[in-house]
């Protein structure tokens, strides 16, 4: 039987488990909708959950050769730990440590967007190229940057942090970082729903606003934004512009010869229309493979990540170099 491995994504909203193989095919998954959790119920979430899914899935019928947690935040891949974003709240955990005694599987973990490269690397546009920018656009914004074959982590394990960019989109918005008009501010989910509650001032909109706690509807202002309605149109041109100013100034960095592009801001392609029109040809000459929405499923691809890092530390490459890879 087929080698499988199992891969656990934690990120703001849900836990999703599940189990895939070497070729990256997902053979069963499961999600979990959470509410509030911090660092020191994470465990005790991923724990709970992981009881439930390996009875509905009965898991016991072939156990994986490894576990894969990708993770929000700052993670050490090659110990293990995890640490939070926000350095006054740092309490490190031995993700990796504790899921493997209870499990008795190896056990691997890092960053969820670091992971996704991973994925991206193993089975996506990733093969074809050894330079790529891979930029995932959802309730936040990261990158994974790889270069001559090898994804930057940084000395903290926070490189590719780009959602904290200022890129010359002007809104008059406070990052919870302390910066003003940050792109996750302005093109993220989060961004779009902060954007409309405080432009919706200047701009006439047939949007209906939810309450404050919940949520704008990005196809909604897509939708509205097609239809020519003011506020919608301000809205998603601030962010179309922010994300073909962070893309060119991260070709300018990093030298890639393709962007990928994943998360939910781009599930529908007419974002991605929008930031094409903007993206200047001189800047972007280099880049051949284009800009273009990753080929592996973009709604597993969390669970692609963490399966791909599963599969990457039973090869010894925690930090995926691809160097060391023979
Ligand atoms: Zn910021």
């Amino acid at each position: 039987m087929d080698t499988t491995y199992l891969g656990i994504v934690l990120s703001g909203s849900r836990l999703m488990i599940g189990e895939v193989n070497t070729a990256g095919d997902i053979l069963q998954h499961k999600a979990y909708k959470l509410s509030f959790f911090n660092q020191e119920s994470a465990l005790d979430i991923i724990h709970t959950s992981m009881e439930d899914y390996v009875r509905s899935a009965s898991l016991a019928e072939r156990k994986p050769a490894a576990i894969g947690v990708g993770l929000i935040g700052r993670v050490n891949a090659d110990e293990g730990m995890w640490y939070q974003i926000d350095s006054g709240r740092t309490h490190p955990i031995n993700v990796a440590r504790e899921i493997t005694n209870w499990y008795g599987i190896p056990c691997f973990t890092d960053n969820d967007v670091k992971s996704e490269t991973r994925a991206i690397m193993r089975w996506g546009l990733g093969q074809k190229t050894e330079n790529f920018v891979y930029l995932h656009t959802g309730t936040g914004i990261a990158a994974g940057l790889v270069i001559d074959g090898k994804p930057i982590r940084g000395s903290h394990f926070n490189a590719g942090e780009v959602g904290h960019l200022r890129v010359g989109v002007r809104v008059g918005l406070k990052c919870p970082c302390g910066r003003m008009d940050c792109i996750e501010t302005i093109a993220s989910s989060v961004g779009i729903d902060r954007q409309v509650r405080f432009l919706k001032r200047y701009y006439d909109t047939q949007l209906q606003i939810p309450q404050q706690g919940e949520r704008v509807s990005v196809d909604e202002v897509y939708r509205l934004c097609r239809e020519g309605d003011p506020l919608c149109t301000k809205v998603v041109d601030n962010a179309a512009e922010a994300m073909a100013s962070l893309i060119m100034n991260l070709v300018r960095v990093s030298d890639p010869d393709t962007v990928i592009l994943a998360g939910e801001m781009l599930s529908d392609g007419f974002l991605l229309e929008q930031i094409r029109q903007r993206l200047q040809p001189v800047t972007m000459r280099f880049v051949t493979g284009g800009v273009v929405l990753t080929q592996l499923d973009a709604q597993y691809i969390g669970l692609l990540g963490a399966g791909a890092l599963a599969i990457d530390g039973s090869e010894g490459m925690t930090t995926t170099a691809k160097a060391t890879k023979k």
